[in-house]
């Protein structure tokens, strides 16, 4: 291989994170960019595990993290709002554009919390439009979310659970078109030979060259044998569960926070009649509960209760956690879908004559609070994970970027709509030291 100029960069992990920060970076036509990932095909861990909620904050009960959620997904709906899903496109107010979310009775959090964390979320929305109308992508501001009427939903919900029901103007992303899409982006920068992706290249080994200040990569090939080495001045650890792992070889742990990986099953259904045109629907605060309408026929469900399957605050995720999350078998998987359905079927009784069709495992990964208890590593019953309040499980007011040492960079991609901002945010630190030097690689 030729040997590149510019500055090599590393980015470990093709997932959405580490995906668009390659992206970002070619763009500048400034460096050589190595992506790494372990499987056969980019993106096919967590970020295609998800509905593709394009979340306007309605579903945090932490304000801050409802707000930060809200503006990352406005940025990304004026870039890419051209991937949203294609349904009801044609009418502003249609069902399947209007995500409803409903206060449950037992709900841990009071209803007038909720709703001052809404009029927040739509007195900024209103703001910005005001500022600059190119942010009016969710509609017109009194739209944003009402208050439903009993009448509204009670033919569809079981109304004994329900304190209220509200409608918003959340919508979903068409998740395959923008992973496609992502992926021809990359691949016309590969034949620029400025990006060069390597699939079933699993990074093993991280070590800081200390008399030049580069990083040393070792790279299993899990396809043909053997290992890679690349030297690089700039180390992007994308690898979301495993940025512990990896960062633990070059000695960090007191530099970051506190993280939390979480196991948790989606599963897609086929829709009855009954369903096809209903407006998908998101049951809070507590055990929380989803019904994600994809059109199509196609249904994605999660149930709290059933969906969250294991959790680890370790550095680096134990034997057991690994092993739910790869090694799970079909009829496991089978087991827990079923589970998944009954759950959500309590809250929506027609949903019964659904057939389970892909059962999925993802992870979320998030920030623990200092203070607060520490999970250590659980499978099973895991009710404490409930509560919105606690733990900091539930925040995501941050990007998830830091740079505990020069020239390594963290990318944890805590929202999949966080990934454009996050990759501007990792290429401006890289391009505000605009380090100088050049890389090599053997083999
Ligand atoms: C069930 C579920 C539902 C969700 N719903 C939503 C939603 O509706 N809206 C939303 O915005 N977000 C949602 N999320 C969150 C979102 O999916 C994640 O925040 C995001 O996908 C994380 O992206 P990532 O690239 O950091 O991680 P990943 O997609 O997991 O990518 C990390 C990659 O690193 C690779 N890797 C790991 N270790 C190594 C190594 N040593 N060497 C090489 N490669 C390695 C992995 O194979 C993987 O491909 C959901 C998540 C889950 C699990």
């Amino acid at each position: 291989m030729d040997i590149p100029k510019g500055q090599t960069i590393v980015v470990i992990g093709g997932g959405v994170g580490g995906c668009c920060t390659a992206l970002a970076l070619a763009r500048t036509q400034q460096f050589q960019i190595y992506l790494l990932e372990k499987n056969g095909e980019l993106m096919r861990e967590s970020s295609d595990a998800t509905p593709g909620r394009m979340g306007l904050g309605f579903h945090y009960a932490d304000k801050e993290t409802a707000l930060y959620y809200l503006h990352a997904t406005l940025e990304f709906t004026r870039k890419y709002g051209r991937f949203r899903q294609e349904v009801g496109r044609n009418e502003t107010l249609h069902p399947l554009r209007r995500g409803r979310y409903f206060i449950l009775k037992s709900s841990l959090v009071p209803v007038n919390e909720i709703l001052d964390t809404y009029d927040a979320l739509k007195e900024e929305y209103t703001t910005m439009v005001s500022e600059d109308p190119s942010y009016e992508v969710f509609g017109r501001p009194e739209d944003f979310y009402r208050v439903l009427e009993p009448w509204e939903f009670e033919e569809d919900v079981a109304t004994e659970e329900i304190e209220m029901g509200i409608e918003t103007a959340e919508e979903f992303l068409d998740w395959s078109r923008l992973r496609r899409f992502i992926i021809s982006q990359l691949e016309h920068f590969q034949d620029k030979k400025m990006v060069e992706i390597r699939t079933n290249s699993e990074v093993t080994e991280i070590s800081a060259l200390e008399d030049c200040g580069a990083y040393l990569i070792k790279a299993v090939d899990l396809s043909a044998g053997g290992n890679v080495e690349i030297f690089a001045e700039v180390t992007v650890n994308a690898s979301w569960y495993n940025i512990g792992k990896l960062n633990k070889m070059l000695g960090i742990s007191a530099f970051t926070r506190k993280r939390c990986n979480r196991i948790k099953a989606i599963i897609t259904v086929q829709l009855p009649e009954a369903l096809v045109h209903m407006p998908s629907m998101f049951f809070c605060m507590g055990p929380f509960c989803m019904f994600a309408n994809k059109g199509n026929r196609v249904g994605m469900l999660t149930y709290a209760p059933e969906t969250n399957m294991a959790v680890s605050t370790s550095e680096e995720l134990e034997p057991e956690f690994e092993h739910v999350f790869f090694n799970l078998s079909d009829d496991e998987k089978c087991a827990k879908g079923q589970k998944i359905l009954a759950g959500v079927s309590k809250y929506i009784p027609k949903l019964k004559q659904a057939k389970v069709t892909n059962v999925k495992l993802g992870i979320i990964q998030t920030f623990m609070d200092e203070d607060t208890i520490d999970f250590g590593f659980k499978v099973g019953n895991l009710d404490l994970l409930h509560d919105p309040h606690v733990g900091g499980i539930y925040k995501r007011n941050y990007s998830g970027v830091e740079e505990p040492r020069p020239g390594y960079i963290i990318n944890a991609c805590m929202k999949l709509l966080y990934c454009f901002d996050n990759a501007e945010i990792v290429k401006d630190l890289i391009l505000s030291k605009s380090a100088e030097g050049s890389g090599t690689e053997s083999n």
